[in-house]
């Protein structure tokens, strides 16, 4: 007995798993040493020690024998293949188990499958999933996902009927991808019931499939109503609450619930830290995206991230901060580089932005549609009038990129701010497209810039002819007519207002002064420190005027009501803001201000100088561009 233990390999003993096998081993090795078992044992070897060419050549001796080994050394060795990216072994792997008449196990067959949709084989795939002969969830589950990663929707939702006639009881995988496929409200709120008949709802992928539906159909009542319905939370289903609410434009709630979020535990992960992020873009919350950007160093590698957090810096107006993460990065994809260029143009960096869109070329990055908006943005805000038409004429050769709506439109913003008024209503008549509002309005900026009243009307009557509710066109036409005393077309505009109920919109500041918002309306005196604010804003009214400021009312071009003009001219929102800003915040910071309106040409002459007097630089984002005032001069070079 001892030396016949001594002839038992140890690898043999780690392997034994019953006294059965056991037994049957060492009988078959003292009486009739068979090499079948030993091909086995050593096939089964070398896939647990994931040889892959060992195992090819050992599954070639059980295939001359027509034996198999069991379906997990298989599964082991499938995964190795995909791992290694050896589709023809995968093949072989394949052949063999259904040789001879073969019927290898279900679970084996789906790993099959899935090692073909790794390799990209759909064909193979889906000829497997055809020819099985039993399909388990698992099977079902498994085509669904590729058909709805792939965005075929419909193909998804037909399977999962086929898989319920065959009598297959979806799962909670199942749904929640099947859920991403939905292609509507009703479709959605159908598979809804059908998993609460089912009692999947109360599973968190589920719910959190469901939650991120909802709010991509712009549906959050359900969607929240089926997060607070919940009973055990994870961070799966917060997350796709709280990107619901960033999806849907209201940053406020979704940092709301962030902090519930925290409160209750969870730890945030990259897609908590990427819809945060989202949210403090939307809102314009720089130190609060400082603060999450700590948190993003964990996922350095995560590309999603670091896009949203280059982006977050880019429109926050911070572009050392957005330099500085676009250096760092890793990794860069086309978005990253479209990011950064796109960033550099919006805050008057256009020479660099240019610069950049070289640099990507050169490191072999190939444009999309994207980058070229960003780059015919940077031509037409630097004036570069024929180097935004070589762009917009060779995108196509060049990039292979067709002209969009948005190319069309920065051309017409190119020549409108290059003062060629005439090429650019000539453009606007020859477009591929129907010239929409949008269109109009960067028309329209021209002619305010270029002072050209006669085109400006027909560009606004435009507006209105396809947005009868523009508040700001109106007012302008009213403007306009009251300045050469033509008081019936005044009255005109006045009676077509009243009659559609529209008021202007107020003039809004927001400033962020630590970690708080303060938000300012025009000749809004609720502000606590507003005695303060006034105070400080007369101070710097008269510094300026001793360097000769005089207030400037004369704006016939722009959208401003004529009382709103005169009297309160010094109380605009973003005046109220910069003193504010000037009163509460170090000196060393940038005083920073984002605006629901156009800034006016008063205000802007009156941050000119004072960034100057003050020495402290200023940034206003209104709903166009960014102006970065330092030293009396602003970055759009008073072109606007
Ligand atoms: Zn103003
Ligand atoms: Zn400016």
């Amino acid at each position: 007995m001892k030396s016949l233990l001594k002839s038992i390999t140890p690898l043999s003993f780690s392997r034994i798993a019953s006294p059965l096998l056991y037994s049957s081993s060492i009988s078959l090795q003292i009486q009739n040493p068979t090499p079948l078992s030993t091909l086995i044992d050593d096939f089964t070897r070398f896939c647990y020690q994931k040889d892959l060419p060992k195992a090819i050549n050992a599954m070639d001796s059980l295939q001359k024998h027509g034996i198999w080994a069991d379906p997990i050394s298989y599964s082991t060795l499938i995964k190795c293949c995909i791992d290694s990216g050896a589709i023809e072994q995968g093949k072989l792997i394949h052949r063999h188990v259904f040789s001879n008449g073969h019927e290898p196990k279900t679970f084996l067959i789906n790993n099959l499958i899935n090692m073909y949709l790794r390799f990209g084989l759909f064909n193979d795939a889906c000829k497997l999933f055809d020819e099985m002969p039993e399909r388990n969830v698992v099977s079902w589950t498994t085509m669904i996902t590729t058909f709805t990663n792939s965005k075929r929707g419909e193909e998804a939702l037909k399977l999962l009927i086929l898989m319920v006639r065959e009598g297959v009881m979806p799962n909670m995988y199942t749904f929640s991808s099947v859920l991403r496929a939905c292609d509507g409200l009703s479709t959605l709120q159908q598979l809804h019931c059908s998993m609460i008949k089912r009692g999947l709802e109360s599973d968190v992928f589920v719910r959190s499939a469901l939650i991120d539906i909802y709010a991509k159909w712009g549906n959050l009542d359900d969607g929240f109503r089926v997060f607070s319905e919940m009973v055990t939370y994870d961070l799966i289903v917060w997350n796709s609450i709280i990107g619901g609410f960033v999806q849907n434009n209201d940053g406020h709630e979704a940092l709301n619930l962030f902090k519930r979020m925290k409160k209750a535990g969870f730890q945030a992960n990259q897609g908590t830290l990427t819809s945060v992020l989202r949210a403090c873009t939307g809102l314009v919350l720089l130190e609060l995206g400082r603060q999450v950007h700590a948190h993003v160093l964990k996922f350095e590698r995560d590309l999603i991230l670091n896009n949203a957090l280059l982006d977050m810096y880019c429109k926050c107006g911070s572009l050392e901060d957005a330099e500085s993460a676009f250096k760092r990065m890793s990794e860069r994809d086309v978005i990253s580089w479209s990011t950064m260029i796109a960033g550099l143009a919006q805050n008057g960096q256009s020479r660099q932005a240019l610069e950049l869109f070289e640099s990507m070329k050169a490191s072999g990055m190939k444009p999309n549609y994207i980058t070229v908006v960003g780059v015919l943005f940077a031509c037409s805000h630097a004036g570069l009038v024929e180097d935004g038409w070589y762009y917009f004429r060779s995108m196509k050769r060049l990039y292979d990129i067709e002209p969009g709506r948005e190319h069309y439109g920065c051309m017409v913003d190119l020549l409108g701010r290059a003062g060629q008024l005439d090429e650019a209503i000539r453009f606007i008549h020859e477009m591929e497209y129907a010239p929409d509002s949008v269109t109009w309005r960067t028309l329209l900026g021209a002619c305010r810039v270029h002072h050209n009243v006669k085109l400006a009307v027909y560009a606004a009557k435009r507006i209105l002819e396809l947005e009868p509710n523009d508040e700001g066109a109106y007012i302008l036409l009213s403007n306009i007519y009251a300045n050469s005393w033509r008081w019936d077309d005044v009255e005109d505009v006045r009676k077509a207002m009243r009659r559609r109920g529209l008021k202007k919109e107020p003039g809004r500041s927001w400033i962020e002064v630590d970690k708080q918002i303060h938000a300012f309306v025009v000749g809004d005196r609720s502000h606590p420190q507003i005695d303060d604010i006034s105070k400080e804003l007369s101070r710097l009214i008269q510094r300026i005027m001793d360097v000769g400021y005089v207030p400037d009312t004369n704006f016939v071009l722009h959208d401003l009501e004529k009382e709103q003009k005169e009297d309160s001219l010094r109380y605009h929102s973003e005046k109220l803001a910069m003193a504010f800003g000037l009163m509460n915040s170090a000196k060393e910071k940038p005083i920073r201000i984002m605006k629901n309106l156009r800034i006016c040409g008063d205000c802007h002459t009156f941050a000119k100088l004072v960034s100057k007097m003050e020495c402290r630089n200023i940034v206003i984002r209104d709903p166009i561009r960014f102006h970065h005032f330092k030293d009396g001069t602003c970055s759009c070079t008073d072109y606007w």
